[in-house]
């Protein structure tokens, strides 16, 4: 009788000779992390190559999405709603493997599990995404994080611990809320959440503000921002520069305040610190981290520049001028996994295109964004001149804003829909 574990048979190899699965374009296809680019990438390796043993490495049984997490803030979504299980995907063929990954071998090509089993690869798709620096704003550690929460990183903390302290704030209190200098997951997401929690204050604290401490002078879609908070929200959202002492060098958990560069203290009913971030754990102990905390590739295929067999995507990844989002992530794992499959078939891989469009939620029936298309040169990636750009400003759509603002609302909520049904096959 063949005794068959669960680690013997993850370590498995597949029985066809190499040749003949190289010719088939088969091998094994792992993946860690199921969140935007790690969903995405099993998915469309699913989909689009058959013969490629696919295996999902995720440590949560459900996804809760960053997208959209800022409504949940200003009571307008319930997390429920935003919230996915992979079982479509299970069903669909991807092997789920509930576990967190321990570490990876890339001698061996095998991923170790916390359990200490062992899963083979042939290429390895890391997504894990991110980790927050504890420490880097002094005093912002795990345990400061539960009176003054970042709400920025689902898998570690729910919206809700913020959304409660939001909505457990005495009227006349204000909103405190610290964000990072770039590079940092999701540019516009900080002022999204400025704009979703102005219009919760606006219905429901009218004495209370929104104070914005920023490390730096300038962020995406400022212009379209400062008009729709001058509009929506006048007297309500206070923002800060680092030229305006916006900085935030130090948390007082205690007494909720945060200190600035120049000393000021400043205290919040809610305090929402959204301190720097590096690439996620598992891909610095994987050694496919530099110096600066995230993950250099090759602009051409996202494999790792420091392991070999390794493609790095989404927010884990040194791919500047390509904002950390939801949409590129998946653009990136795509791209990912159309080269893996190209060189288990020994084939040349495709040349990438990448998309990004970030919507955001400023209001009711008030939205706006941002679009890119990018490509790939051998050392850098470039964003491809007039193919993008960002929503007009009002002054220049005139009496047409509004209904504008209204179609860019219904268009965010069909790009979420869409993006999350194709990423946990929900079709
Ligand atoms: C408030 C906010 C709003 C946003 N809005 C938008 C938006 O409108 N549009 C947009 O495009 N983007 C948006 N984003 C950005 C988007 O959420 C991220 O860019 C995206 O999640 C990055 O995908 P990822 O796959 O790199 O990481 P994630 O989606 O975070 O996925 C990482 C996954 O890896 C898992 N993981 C980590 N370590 C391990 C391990 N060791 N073993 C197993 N599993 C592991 C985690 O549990 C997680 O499920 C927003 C972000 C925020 C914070």
């Amino acid at each position: 009788m063949i005794r068959t574990t669960r680690r013997a048979l993850l370590a498995t190899p597949l029985a066809a000779p190499i040749a003949a699965r190289a010719q088939q374009g088969a091998g094994r296809l792992v993946i860690i992390g199921g969140g935007f680019g790690g969903a995405s990438a099993a998915r469309f390796a699913r989909d689009r190559y058959p013969n490629l043993d696919v295996t999902l490495i995720e440590r949560s049984r459900s996804f809760t999405t960053c997208p959209y997490g800022n409504l949940v803030l200003a009571g307008r979504r319930d997390v429920a709603s935003i919230t996915f299980t992979y079982d479509r995907l299970a069903a669909r063929g991807v092997r789920m493997v509930f576990q967190a990954a321990a570490a990876v071998d890339a001698q061996r090509r095998v991923v170790r599990l916390a359990d200490g089993a062992e899963v083979p690869y042939d290429k390895l798709v890391m997504s894990p995404g991110i980790d927050l620096r504890w420490g880097a704003i002094e005093g912002y550690d795990e345990a400061a994080s539960a009176r003054m929460p970042h709400g920025w990183v689902p898998s570690l903390q729910p919206i809700t611990l913020l959304a409660r302290q939001l909505a457990e704030m005495p009227d006349g209190q204000n909103f405190v809320i610290a964000i990072p200098d770039n590079p940092f997951r999701c540019p516009p997401g900080p002022y999204e959440r400025i704009s979703m929690v102005a219009e919760y204050l606006k219905r429901h604290k009218p004495r209370s503000k929104v104070i914005a401490l920023d490390a730096k002078n300038g962020f995406s879609k400022q212009p379209l921002f400062t008009d729709a908070w001058a509009e929506l929200y006048p007297g309500i959202v206070e923002w800060r520069g680092a030229s305006q002492d916006g900085r935030v060098m130090r948390v007082h958990p205690a007494t909720m305040e945060v200190e600035t560069e120049f000393g000021e203290r400043v205290r919040g009913g809610a305090v929402n610190i959204i301190p720097p971030q590096m690439a996620a754990r598992i891909a610095r102990d994987a050694g496919l981290a530099n110096d600066s905390g995230w993950c250099p590739i090759r602009p051409t295929t996202f494999e790792s520049t420091l392991v070999p067999n390794v493609f790095v995507v989404g927010d884990a990844t040194i791919a500047a001028p390509m904002p950390k989002s939801g949409f590129v992530a998946s653009s990136h794992a795509k791209h990912a996994v159309s080269v893996a499959a190209a060189q288990l078939a020994r084939r040349e891989g495709p040349a990438p295109v990448f998309f990004n469009t970030c919507y955001s939620h400023v209001g009711p029936d008030y939205g706006i964004s941002i679009v890119g298309v990018f490509r790939a040169e051998p050392a850098r990636l470039i964003e491809v001149p007039n193919s993008g750009g960002i929503s007009p400003r009002n002054n220049a759509l005139g009496a047409r804003a509004a209904e504008h603002r209204r179609l860019e609302a219904i268009y965010a909520d069909g790009w979420y829909e869409a993006i999350t049904r194709e990423m946990f096959a929900l079709d």
